[in-house]
């Protein structure tokens, strides 16, 4: 069963967003409370500012009032709330006539829609004032505060919030990619390295030193678990080989044995299959060893057939090859060859060099001989074990004819189907 995929966040990812809601958070936090407590003490500021405004207004405009004068009330307020922040300046006489009405020109029309938001918004202070003239009431004077202080404050606050965002999300970008550097990269390195172990069993990697302090313990403990496994694999790979050499190969001549040699005939016989060469099975065994054995005893006997190994290793080339297929017979397997008389060659070099004496552990020496049977690909057969068979048919009938020697199967088979149809 598959396991479903998870689209998980990446470390880079995560370390982003925390980065990008820190930030965010204390700067809107931050600028957000000390906007409302600028506004809060503007707007304190504003009514004190007006209330004093109102009142040297009303000291200007005060005889105005009394004698009833529009133009110049109108130009007695005029004169001090242009140059304040006030938006709407009246004189309303006791009988409700209003005498002198001033406000604020308009700029353009989106910041006189935005005033007129803001003013909805703030609700902007308004002074009321008594004109006394003798001790009598005649008229009030009403000053409305202006928002241009408070907008000009919010739009500069804005600004500021602003530029505080950019230079903070800066800032935020510097912090993780620095993170990046410190901890993902580091984290990376080991995910990858351990992948790399796991899927290509490449146990000789190392994960490179760390900057931080938890990351580098991390990747120490990492490396140590890798020298484990190093050695463990070493150990495996060198177990296996071991083994895999134990169940091809004869422990006392240390050939290969009878299983392994029939794989490299048949891989030769395919070859010779596409080449067109020839490929011989010698099949040898000493004469009369057992009586080696009797005689001299089993060491002696074991020292012959180490020895004969080491013979006829030297004797053939490095891409043929002998086994031991037991007890005292060895078997050659010759590859690409072009004649038959290739392989006679080799056997008569086999048998010449087989009487050199050989020194037994008891100090004396002795000299044995071979007898061999030959069989060869295509002439005498296509299959392995019948090449194999014809062999060790054609070297007993050494045996029975004349120790020493050799035969060809086809020759001997010859021969008996000739002898067979005789009789
Ligand atoms: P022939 O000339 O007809 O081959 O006679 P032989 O005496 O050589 O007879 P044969 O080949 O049948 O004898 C093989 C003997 O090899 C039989 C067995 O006791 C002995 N032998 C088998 N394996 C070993 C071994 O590992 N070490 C020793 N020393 N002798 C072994
Ligand atoms: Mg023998």
């Amino acid at each position: 069963m598959t396991k479903p995929t998870l689209r998980l966040p990446t470390l880079q990812a995560v370390l982003w967003r925390a980065h990008l809601g820190i930030v965010l958070f204390a700067v809107l936090t931050v600028g957000i409370t000390l906007t409302v407590a600028g506004l809060v003490a503007l707007h304190v500021h504003a009514e004190q500012n007006l209330a004093l405004i109102a009142r040297s207004m009303r000291y200007t405009v005060e005889a105005s009032a009394v004698f009833r004068d529009p133009v110049a009330a109108e130009e007695a307020i005029a004169l001090i709330a242009s140059a304040e922040d006030v938006a709407e300046a009246k004189v309303v006489l006791h009988d409700g006539r209003i005498l002198a009405n001033w406000a604020r020109p308009g700029g353009s029309r989106l910041a006189t829609w935005l005033e007129q938001r803001l003013a909805a918004l703030l609700n902007p202070p308004t002074v009321t004032l008594p004109i006394v003239h003798e001790g009598a009431p005649i008229a009030n004077l009403i000053v409305r505060g202006h928002v241009g202080a408070t907008f000009n404050f919010l739009i500069s606050g804005l600004g500021g919030l602003a530029l505080c965002l950019v230079i903070s999300a800066g800032g935020a970008i510097y912090l993780s990619r620095r993170m990046r550097r410190t901890i993902v990269k580091p984290l990376e390195a080991l995910a990858g390295l351990a992948h790399a172990v796991r899927q290509d069993r490449t146990f000789n990697l190392r994960v490179p030193p760390a900057k931080i302090k938890e990351i580098n313990s991390l990747g120490d403990d990492f490396n140590a678990l890798f020298d484990e496994l190093e050695v463990w694999d070493k150990r495996l790979q060198k177990e296996n080989a071991s083994l895999a050499h134990q169940a091809s190969h004869d422990t006392l001549t240390g050939l290969p044995n009878r299983a392994f040699f029939i794989r490299q005939l048949n891989r030769a016989i395919r070859d010779a299959q596409l080449t067109g060469h020839r490929v011989a099975v010698l099949f040898l065994d000493c004469d009369k060893f057992k009586e080696i054995n009797d005689r001299r005893g089993h060491a002696a006997g074991d020292a012959v057939l180490v020895a004969i190994a080491k013979e006829l290793q030297a004797i053939l080339r490095a891409d043929d090859l002998v086994a031991r297929f037991g007890g005292d017979e060895f078997v050659v397997l010759l590859k690409q060859l072009r004649r038959v008389e290739d392989a006679t060659r080799v056997a008569d070099s086999i048998a010449a060099s087989v009487t050199r004496p050989i020194a037994l552990p008891s100090g004396d020496k002795i000299t044995v001989s071979l007898s061999a049977g030959i069989a060869v690909f295509p002439d005498h057969a296509q299959d392995a074990s019948v090449l194999i068979h014809l062999a060790d048919s054609a070297m007993y009938r050494v045996k029975r004819a004349q120790r020493g020697g050799w035969q060809t199967a086809s020759t001997q088979e010859d021969a008996d189907a000739k002898e067979d149809s005789g009789n």
